[in-house]
């Protein structure tokens, strides 16, 4: 059995990576197993802050880690949320307000597209020269009024203009068969073997 750290204290997301990962020889531990604080996340690149939670965590538990770090990108507004996603509308973190910050930033403008980003690192320990990095896009397109009750962060105001639903409108497996993170994964489980030898 192999054994590797989620470098990450949200138990919604050490669920959803195990199911994706469906192995039943890797074990996937959450940090807080190890009573780790979460690692800073300073950085202006997704793959820049998923290193440095991967590399916090495995240094301070012996073992291979794998973190992720993800946002929604809008084009009109250059990018942001980007990596301030999760904190857009400021401390403390809220998904209300972070929606409403986003419709009220894009009011008047018809260039709707986004896309949301996540980027896969493992390490197998924390001065590994050769990360595995993964990367996942999905591409969509803001709406101003939520619709649907699924997912969270900003899914409710994601649409899928090929599907006609948002994102918060989709069965959970449908959501990660399609997303970012899915697609991410996916990458990942293609080189996990290779990668743990
Ligand atoms: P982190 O990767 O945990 O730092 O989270 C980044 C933030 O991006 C989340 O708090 C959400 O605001 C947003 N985000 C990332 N992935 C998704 C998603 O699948 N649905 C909705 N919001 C997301």
């Amino acid at each position: 059995m192999k054994r590797i750290v989620l470098a990450s204290n949200n138990a919604g997301k050490l669920r959803e990576f195990s199911e994706m990962l469906g192995r039943r020889d890797l074990e996937l531990l959450a940090q807080s197993a190890f009573n780790i604080p979460e690692a800073e996340e300073p950085h202006g690149t997704f793959v820049e802050n998923a290193l440095a939670k991967a590399r916090h965590a495995a240094r301070l538990t012996g073992l291979p880690a794998l973190a992720d770090d993800s946002g929604l990108c809008v084009a009109a507004l250059g990018g942001e949320p980007g990596v301030h996603s999760a904190r857009y509308a400021g401390e403390p973190k809220s998904d209300r307000r972070n929606n409403e910050k986003l419709v009220a930033a894009l009011a008047g403008q018809s260039d709707r597209r986004a896309h949301y980003v996540a980027v896969l690192v493992l390490v197998r320990h924390a001065d590994d020269p050769q990360p595995v990095i993964t990367e996942g896009e999905w591409q969509g397109e803001i709406v101003d009024t939520a619709r649907g009750d699924g997912g969270f962060g900003y899914d409710a105001h994601f649409l899928l203009p090929d599907l006609g639903l948002t994102a918060a409108q989709l069965p959970a497996a449908e959501k990660h068969s399609r997303s970012h993170r899915g697609i991410a994964l996916h990458h990942l489980v293609e080189r996990l073997d290779i990668a743990l030898l």
